[in-house]
């Protein structure tokens, strides 16, 4: 079997042309610029890349895009400060502080010092609430929501599909279970996690896989049922001597190895990725009209 694959590329050029027709709208219509601030705090090289790559998407769709680098000896207090100060922005609509923050900061408590109506990551727990209830005035974290998008553009079926979800973070995992769970989805979900005992049967009952591990290449060939659909959330960074960077990203499924088992796959990278950018672009776009309504 030859897998399709899931072109995560593609596809969030749809959600990008959407999202970047409706800001012109609400521009037109209403003089209003959905605005999205970024703050970064420290100096992780992945973290700029992502938050290089938000602020470059923002003004591609037309967003208006704060971004804010903080060095990394930054306070938790004087983080939270800079937070209530984009809270009372009227230019701003959506709050983003890149994760991981460093150490001695609690990332939770800074979460928690994000306006829930800004919260565009939804992980304020107002919003995690929102996800559970299925109330659609909640923000649903990006990357799940995206895979949500992508199974729903490749055309694959969730209704009374057996799911299972690898991974049970609260960025990824549990959210990508509630989502599938949700009435408007009708899997029969399952969260497997670093305590699940055989996770390779646990995956071969699977219609869908989601894996959200963080452990490169990780799902093979004999985890899969065949004709399964394959959503790889994983980024990892290997070493490639090969690469002008000297590192490769790859996912946490072995692509090579389960293309030729399952029936629809995402690569990595061009999967998931874009579509998470994407989707908080449309986040963004949610909370501009819900705040100025
Ligand atoms: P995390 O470290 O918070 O969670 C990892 C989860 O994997 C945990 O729940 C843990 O129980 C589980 N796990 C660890 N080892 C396991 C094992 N051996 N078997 C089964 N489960 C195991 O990570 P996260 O933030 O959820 O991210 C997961 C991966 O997704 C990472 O590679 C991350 O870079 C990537 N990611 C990608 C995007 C994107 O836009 N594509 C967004 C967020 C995260």
């Amino acid at each position: 079997m030859t897998a399709k694959v899931i072109d995560g590329k593609a596809f969030a050029a749809n959600v990008r042309a959407e999202v970047a027709a409706h800001v012109a709208r609400l521009k037109a219509e209403k003089g209003i610029t959905p605005g999205l601030a970024v703050v970064l705090v420290g100096e992780d090289p992945a973290s700029k890349v992502y938050v290089g790559a938000k602020d470059r998407t923002c003004q591609e769709l037309g967003l208006h895009s704060k971004k804010i680098t903080l060095p990394a000896e930054t306070t938790q207090d004087e983080l939270i400060a800079v937070v209530q100060q984009l809270n009372a922005d009227a230019s701003i609509h959506g709050i983003l502080v890149q994760s991981p923050p460093p150490k001695h900061i609690d990332e939770e408590a800074v979460i928690r010092a994000i306006d829930p109506r800004k919260d565009v990551d939804g992980f304020h727990p107002e919003n995690v609430a929102k996800l559970v209830l299925e109330d659609p005035s909640g923000f649903v974290p990006c990357t799940p929501a995206g895979c949500m998008r992508l199974l729903a553009a490749a055309g694959v079926e969730t209704n009374g599909a057996e799911a299972v979800v690898i991974g049970r973070s609260m960025i990824v995992g549990k959210p990508m279970a509630m989502l599938l769970v949700a009435k408007n989805s009708n899997a029969t979900v399952t969260i497997a996690h670093s305590r699940s005992k055989d996770l390779p049967a646990i995956c071969r009952r699977a219609d869908i896989v989601v894996a959200a591990v963080g452990r490169p290449d990780m799902v093979k060939a004999d985890w899969i049922k065949p004709g399964a659909v394959v959503i790889d959330v994983g980024i990892n960074r290997v070493d490639d001597a090969t690469k002008k960077s000297g590192y490769r990203l790859t996912g946490d499924v072995d692509y090579a190895d389960v293309a030729g088992k399952c029936s629809a796959i995402t690569p990595v990278p061009g999967g998931v990725g874009p579509m998470t950018i994407a989707m908080l672009m449309k986040n963004t776009l949610q909370a501009a009209r819900q705040l100025t309504e």
